[in-house]
């Protein structure tokens, strides 16, 4: 799964049963603290989301914003089925075999982003390693009907790390022409075989490249959980090779451990010091940086979608003048 959610004391999947009880957890700080959802937004929506037959990370990954986002009528909608083919140690999807794609997810996608009144969508998947191009044709599909029912919704894309796929899986995804593509990175490259033992640091960041190389007018995303045991100068370094790799966009967020079978939170990180991160990394040149505890690679992602739009074109008007 590919969004760093978790932590509304989420209700494990079969696979992930706690072998603790709720009160054996760790206690989080009051910055991190959210309010159960309870607004007719969120009915809404959740209502919604069960008649079209879609899923949702917010609910899946068990997102501490999804009282906020869906209160606003903003869901980040998951793609190719509720079940992944790998089993990240932070990630609260469930692992498995998935079912068949289903065929009607790009126009029950299209429909709820058309009956929302979208300004703005994010759209992710599970891993489907199963599949002979990781389902990207299915990333394709959805992009396309969105364009055709509500063209005048952008589009934000998360997708999975499609790795050992043809490279052609990625190229028509960015030849479908996304407003924004992510991918996150997830962690330092020291914790990727723990914490993300199925994907490579360097493949997941060469994949972000080859896609501002093949379309350079689509931002790129990507993001880091912090908790994990990461040091700083790690988080220094990721910051340098996602410039390297001309990524736009950097979010940071608190890592929350969704079932005590999932990896455990190392430190709480204070809102300052996601400021600080903030700060170095605003200086490095990235367009848009998102960095607080309960940043989420979707969260608030229209208006930063729209911040990250100004800023490119103040840098245009700039090479421009000179
Ligand atoms: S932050 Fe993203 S995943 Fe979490 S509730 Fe909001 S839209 Fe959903």
């Amino acid at each position: 799964m590919h969004d760093y959610v978790g932590g509304m004391n989420a209700p494990a999947s079969p696979a992930q049963q706690p072998a603790t009880t709720p009160s054996q957890r760790q206690r989080k700080p009051d910055w991190i603290r959210v309010k159960a959802p309870t607004s007719p937004g969120y009915a809404e929506t959740r209502k919604l989301m069960r008649e079209l037959n879609l899923h949702t990370v917010c609910e899946e990954a068990a997102c501490p914003n999804i009282g906020e986002c869906w209160t606003k009528k903003h869901a980040t909608v998951m793609i190719l089925g509720d079940t992944c083919t790998r089993a990240c140690a932070f990630c609260n999807v469930k692992t498995g075999m998935p079912r068949p794609v289903d065929l009607l997810e790009p126009e029950h996608t299209a429909i709820a982003a058309a009956k929302m009144g979208l300004s703005h969508i994010v759209i992710t998947s599970v891993d489907r390693d199963d599949l002979p191009d990781g389902g990207a044709s299915q990333f394709v599909k959805v992009i396309n009907a969105l364009r055709r029912e509500t063209p005048q919704t952008t589009i934000e894309i998360l997708t999975p790390d499609f790795r050992n796929k043809p490279e052609s899986a990625v190229a028509a995804i960015v030849d479908a022409r996304p407003d924004v593509y992510n991918h996150n990175l997830e962690t330092v490259p020291r914790l990727y075989p723990t914490i993300r033992p199925g994907a490579r640091y360097y493949a997941s960041l060469r994949l972000l490249e080859s896609v501002k190389r093949r379309d350079p007018s689509i931002f790129t995303k990507s993001g880091i959980m912090l908790g994990l045991g990461e040091e700083r100068m790690e988080v220094h370094q990721v910051m340098d090779d996602m410039r390297s790799a001309d990524i736009d966009f950097m979010t940071m967020g608190q890592y929350l451990q969704p079932t005590p079978k999932h990896a455990k939170v190392i430190d709480f990180v204070t809102p300052q010091a996601f400021d600080a991160y903030a700060q170095i990394a605003r200086a490095k040149g990235f367009l848009q940086v998102a960095s607080s505890p309960l940043t989420r690679s979707s969260y608030h992602a229209g208006d930063d979608f729209e911040q990250m739009r100004a800023a490119r074109e103040v840098q245009l008007a700039r090479v421009k003048a000179d």
